[in-house]
């Protein structure tokens, strides 16, 4: 059965009940409209009829006193007129006879009547002579009784009329009472049954309902079982498909997700290094075996994970995921001096800390930080700084020794020499310098490097620590044409700096730019404020950098290829081991042909003091 005929079916009892409301009710009225007519063609036939006979009566009588006043045509006229009247209504009567006694009294009636016709024929015969005594003794005591008669007939009948009536009114209250307790019943019972199929025919939309919201709140193991129309059990068996699909996709998909993390575990604990990985939000998510083994803590342990490692080591994952979670990008280090030392039952373990951004779909979610153990890079780097520095060392005192003899030489203190003798003593003598110029950066360098390099910080002013560097490199700009200038902003905070080790980072970028300027062109000192730092920029319109050598730039020994012989490729190495040992930055920003603009930084202290 469909759904549909089963909702037309719960609306059949309440039409079945109006239905048989309605038949009853006509039936009802049908047959008091048939009693009512039934009262008027019994009864009042009969009593018009014995009406019209009692007129009748009394006219003929009136025609029988015209007669006999004398005036017989008159009378006889209104006699003949109706006599027939009378009769026609009697025979109405005879043949309307209904109530009980009627039959006797219309024949008593019939019989008079004929007694009284009898005598009037006295009176109506023409050419008789009837006497008044005669119509007091004969024809009006007929008259009277006749005229009883009709009466008895008329009463017999009025009362019946009287009698039905009240019947009637009682009969059509008492069908009016069955007909109300009829419509109740009817319509109690047609509710009734029309509720109760309705329900019956909506149980299987609420077992539909019932698995749709269980489904709605994520048991997608909800099923409905639906037994009843086939549109519903059509409307279910789909309903369970759609169930059993989503099930489905959604244990694959679970199924792949937790391999697809499992895979990222696997593959982070596979490092030999500490990984971790930290949320958008800065909460640790995820660290590997290795982390788990050197920091001494896991996520497994209750609380806040870095807050149970060691401080130095807390502080430094701090600064780097905070680097990168503040949108700068990857944080790389800038030396070993930037390892977190740990120290472990072998001897301390060096870890160099780098943090790469992680995407998901071109969104930073978190950071990745990676502890690089460098701690044999970090003996090897300290055994060639320990090397270079000896070797450094070593040749001071020969040097010193041969730079003298060249010299006595060269000044002839020791003896004349040829021009030529003096030439080749002159360039061996440059050779010296420029060898004791190396050695002295070496030394300096591995001083600065093995740690022993002690920043006698005092508070200074940029602008004095850029006019001695211009002071000290104005002979060698005038030697070589080139105008220097500097542009001063003021400053919010104070610097505290080791003026000496500034003034060798200024002068190394001065020298450098004047020596790379071409003859008239002009360097530019700038001091400005970069956030919580001075900036220091020197300007040049030399020949500028490739993009490709200026990361080199900063290592040692390195000169970009085709650049004059004069330096050994040390002075921006130094540099920037001062500027970092300040905490500060240093950089490059330069395109070939258009010169360069060499930068360091160094933090400002609180406090606002004008530059
Ligand atoms: P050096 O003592 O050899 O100059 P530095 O470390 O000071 O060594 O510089 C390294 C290299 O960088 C230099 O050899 C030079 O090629 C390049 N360089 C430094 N400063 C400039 C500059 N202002 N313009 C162009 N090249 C420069």
């Amino acid at each position: 059965m469909t759904f549909r005929t089963r909702l037309l079916l719960a609306e059949a009892p309440l039409a079945l009940a109006l239905a048989v409301i309605g038949l009853v009710a006509v039936l009802t009225v049908g047959q008091l409209g048939r009693a009512g007519e039934e009262v008027l063609a019994n009864n009042y036939r009969s009593v018009l009829a014995a009406q019209r006979m009692k007129e009748a009566l009394e006219r003929i009588d009136s025609g029988v006193l015209f007669v006999l006043a004398g005036e017989r045509a008159k009378g006889e006229a209104q006699i003949a007129l109706h006599r027939p009247r009378f009769e026609d209504e009697l025979k109405v009567q005879e043949s309307n006879i209904t109530e009980q006694g009627e039959r006797e009294a219309t024949e008593r009636l019939r019989a008079r009547w004929t007694a009284y016709l009898e005598a009037l024929q006295r009176f109506s015969t023409p050419g008789a002579d009837p006497r008044e005594v005669e119509y007091q003794a004969l024809l009006e005591p007929r008259f009277l009784d006749t005229k009883d008669a009709a009466d008895a007939v008329l009463a017999l009948n009025q009362d019946a009329m009287v009698r039905r009536s009240t019947q009637l009114h009682a009969t059509s209250e008492r069908v009016n009472a069955l007909l109300v307790a009829g419509v109740l019943l009817a319509l109690l019972l047609g509710s009734w049954a029309a509720v109760n199929l309705t329900n019956r025919a909506l149980r299987p939309v609420g077992v539909l309902r019932q698995a749709v919201r269980r489904v709605g709140t994520g048991d997608l193991a909800a099923r409905a079982v639906v037994k009843g129309p086939a549109e519903l059990e059509q409307l279910s068996a789909d309903f369970n498909a759609m169930a059993a699909r989503l099930q489905a996709y959604r244990e694959s998909s679970l199924g792949e997700l937790l391999q697809a993390q499992h895979a990222a575990q696997g593959a982070i604990d596979s490092l030999p290094d500490p990984v971790l990985v930290f949320g958008l939000g800065g909460q640790l998510l995820k660290m590997n075996r290795a982390a788990e083994a050197t920091l001494g803590f896991s996520l497994d342990e209750p609380g806040e994970p870095l807050s149970r490692a060691a401080p130095h080591v807390r502080e430094v994952l701090e600064r780097v995921r905070t680097h990168v979670l503040s949108g700068k990008g990857a944080f790389l280090p800038r030396g070993y001096e930037e390892a977190v030392r740990l120290e472990g039952p072998e001897g301390p373990t060096f870890l160099l800390p780098r943090a790469t951004p992680v995407y998901a779909e071109a969104a930073l979610m978190g950071a990745a930080v990676v502890l690089q153990d460098v701690t044999r890079l970090r003996r090897f780097d300290e055994l060639k700084n320990d090397l270079v520095a000896t070797v450094a060392h070593e040749f001071r005192t020969p040097l010193t020794s041969l730079r003298m003899a060249v010299h006595l030489c060269a000044e002839q203190a020791v003896g004349p020499i040829t021009e030529k003798q003096a030439d080749l003593l002159f360039a061996a003598r440059e050779d010296c310098e420029r060898l004791q110029g190396i050695v002295d950066d070496l030394l300096d360098l591995s001083r600065i490097q093995s740690g022993s390099l002690e920043l006698e910080k005092r508070e200074v002013t940029p602008g004095a620590l850029v006019d001695a560097a211009l002071a000290a490199h104005a002979m060698a700009a005038e030697q070589r044409g080139v105008r220097l200038s500097t542009q001063l902003e003021p400053l919010a905070g104070r610097l505290e700096a080791d003026p000496a080790r500034v003034d060798l980072v200024l002068g190394n970028l001065l020298s450098n730019a004047i020596r790379h300027s071409p003859p008239g062109a002009s360097v530019e000192v700038v001091v400005s404020q970069q956030g919580p730092a001075v900036r220091f920029e020197v300007r040049d319109r030399g020949e500028g950098i490739s993009p490709e050598h200026q990361k080199r730039v900063f290592e040692r020994f390195f000169r970009v290829p085709g650049t004059s012989r004069e330096g050994a490729g040390l002075g921006l190495a130094i540099a920037r081991e001062i500027v970092v040992a300040h905490h500060g930055d240093i950089g490059v920003e330069s395109a070939p042909g258009q010169g360069s603009r060499f930068w360091f930084t160094l933090p400002l202290v609180a406090s606002a003091a004008p530059a």
